[in-house]
C-alpha cells in the first residue's frame, strides 16, 4: 500500500499491526469538474432525497451551485444554511439533525472545519451516509472517523463514521482565504509530533500503535514538497495537493479507530485555547494555526528529552500532588467544567510509586524511544521555517494570544483529555513545569 486512496471501500489485514483496517469512504472525486460529476454519482448511489448542510459562506462559495446541480438529478433537495461563522456545538448539530426529513437518503455537506463536523455528527445520529464538498484545505477531519463538537463546554471527539464520499472541485477549494489554506498546512505538520506521542504510549503502556497513518500521509506529502511557495498564492494544483495529503492523514486516523495518529499534545494546546476562548466569549484563532504553535511546543519537547540524559529525569514535586487535591485550582481554572477536565486528568494519573517505574522502563528503552523520535522529528526551528514559508503563525502574537495565556496552556494542556502525550512526557522526566519559559520563548 502506498496510500489509503488506493484502498477506498476496503477492508484488509495489515501486515505491521495485525489488525484488520476498514476504509468506509468510497469515493473521490476531484480535479477540474468533480462538482459537475456529482449528480451521477448519486444517482449511482441511488440517494432520492438530498439535505444540503453550508454555512452563509460556503453557501454562496459552492452550496448553490451544488444545490441547483442536484435539483434537476435527485427528487428533492433540501437545506440547511447555518449562521456564518458556525460554532462547533452539540446544540447547532441537533438543528442540522432536525433538518434530516423522514424519507432523506443522505446528507451532503458543503463547507471546512466545523460544517464538516456537525453534519458528520447528525448523520452518523440520524443514521444515514453523507457526502463532503471541502471548501478549504484547511484541516485534516473530512474523512476522519471522528467529530469534534463542545459538549457541556468541553472539546470533544465523538465516534462519527466517515464520509461516503469527497468530492472536490480545484476552483473552489483554492478560492477559500489563503489563511485557511496555510492553517491547513499547519495542521498537516502536528503529525509529526502526533506519531510520536502515540508511538512512545505504544512503548510505555503496551498502547495500540500502527505505523500505515504515518507512511500513508509521507507519501502524500511528496507531492508538497518544494510547494510552500505555491500555497502561499493559494495556487490550485498545489492546493489541492495539500487537501490530498489532509484526506490521507483523516483516512489514517479512520484506520487506527481513533484520532491518535494525528492528535497528540500539541492538538490539547489548540482545544486548551478553544476552551479558554469560549469561557471567556471570545472568537479563538483557526484550528490549524494554533495546532501550529503547538506542534512547536511538542517538537521542543522532544528535542529536550533528547538533549537530557536518564539519569536526570525526575518529576517535580509540585506535580505529585493528586488529582483530588487540585479541586479547588481546577474550579478556579475551568469553572463548571472543572469536573468533567477532573475526570479526564484522574484517567491518567500516575502516583510517585508509578512513575519511578516508568522512568525506569524509559530508561531500558531509551534507545528504542531516541530512534522513534529522532525518525519522526521535525526540529523546531525547521518547523518555524516551514510555517513561516506558507504565511502560518509562529508566535502567538499573530493569533491574539498573550503569553500568560500561552504559558497556562503549555501548563495545562494535558488535564482536559486522558491521551498520554508529550505534555504529560515533560511532566513525568521533569521538563515542566521547569522549563516552561523556555519553551514559550520558541513563540514570542
Ligand atoms: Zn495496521
Ligand atoms: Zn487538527
Amino acid at each position: 500500500m502506498r496510500s489509503f486512496r488506493e484502498m477506498l471501500g476496503k477492508r484488509w489485514k495489515c501486515e505491521h499491526c495485525s489488525q484488520e483496517h476498514f476504509i468506509p469512504t468510497e469515493w473521490i472525486l476531484d480535479g477540474e469538474g468533480a462538482l459537475e460529476r456529482l449528480p451521477d454519482k448519486l444517482k449511482e448511489m441511488g440517494w432520492e432525497r438530498v439535505l444540503i448542510v453550508a454555512d452563509g459562506t460556503t453557501w454562496e462559495v459552492a452550496g448553490g451551485r451544488v444545490f441547483d446541480l442536484l435539483k434537476g438529478t435527485v427528487d428533492r433537495v433540501d437545506r440547511i444554511v447555518l449562521p456564518s461563522p458556525p460554532e462547533a456545538s452539540e446544540e447547532l448539530g441537533r438543528e442540522v439533525l432536525g433538518a434530516i426529513g423522514s424519507d432523506t437518503s443522505g446528507l451532503v455537506a458543503v463547507g471546512s472545519g466545523t460544517v464538516n463536523d456537525l453534519t458528520k455528527w447528525a448523520a452518523q445520529r440520524g443514521g444515514l451516509p453523507y457526502l463532503v464538498v471541502p471548501t478549504a484545505a484547511s484541516m485534516n477531519g473530512y474523512t476522519s472517523s471522528i467529530a469534534a463538537l463542545i459538549v457541556k463546554g468541553v472539546k470533544r471527539t465523538i465516534p462519527s463514521a466517515p464520509p461516503i464520499g469527497v468530492c472536490a472541485e480545484p476552483e473552489v477549494v483554492s478560492s477559500a482565504p489563503q489563511r485557511m489554506t496555510a492553517s491547513g498546512y499547519a495542521d498537516l505538520q502536528s503529525k509529526s509530533v502526533a506519531d510520536i506521542d502515540w508511538h512512545i504510549s505504544h512503548l510505555l503502556f503496551g498502547l495500540y500503535y500502527c505505523p500505515l497513518p504515518r507512511m500513508g500521509v509521507s507519501s502524500a506529502e511528496g507531492k508538497l514538497r518544494g510547494a510552500e511557495g505555491r500555497l502561499r498564492r493559494n495556487e490550485p494544483g498545489a492546493v489541492m495537493a495539500l487537501l490530498e495529503a489532509l484526506l490521507e492523514s483523516g483516512m489514517g486516523m479512520t484506520v487506527a479507530g481513533s484520532s491518535s495518529p494525528a492528535s497528540g499534545g500539541e492538538h490539547l494546546i489548540s482545544h486548551w485555547l478553544d476552551m479558554n476562548a469560549e469561557r471567556a466569549g471570545r472568537k479563538p484563532a483557526m484550528h490549524g494555526e494554533q495546532v501550529g504553535l503547538g506542534t512547536i511546543i511538542s517538537a521542543k519537547i522532544y528535542e529536550l528529552l533528547l538533549q537530557s540524559d536518564p539519569s536526570s529525569w525526575q518529576s517535580d514535586p509540585s506535580d505529585l500532588t493528586p488529582p483530588e487535591r487540585r479541586r479547588g485550582e481546577f474550579r478556579r481554572r475551568y469553572g463548571p467544567d472543572a469536573e468533567e477536565v477532573m475526570e479526564q486528568f484522574k484517567a491518567k494519573w500516575v502516583d510517585e510509586g508509578g512513575r519511578k517505574e516508568l522512568l525506569k522502563r524509559m530508561a531500558e528503552m531509551w534507545d528504542e524511544m531516541r530512534r522513534v523520535i529522532s525518525e519522526s522529528l521535525i526540529p523546531a526551528a525547521q518547523l518555524k521555517e516551514k510555517l513561516g514559508s506558507v504565511g502560518a503563525p509562529t508566535r502567538i502574537s499573530q493569533i491574539g494570544v498573550d503569553e500568560e495565556e500561552f504559558r497556562e496552556a503549555i501548563l495545562h494542556a494535558r488535564e482536559i483529555r486522558n491521551r498520554w502525550t508529550s505534555l504529560d512526557l515533560a511532566y513525568l522526566v521533569g521538563i515542566l513545569p521547569d522549563r516552561v519559559d523556555e519553551l514559550l520563548g520558541e513563540v514570542i
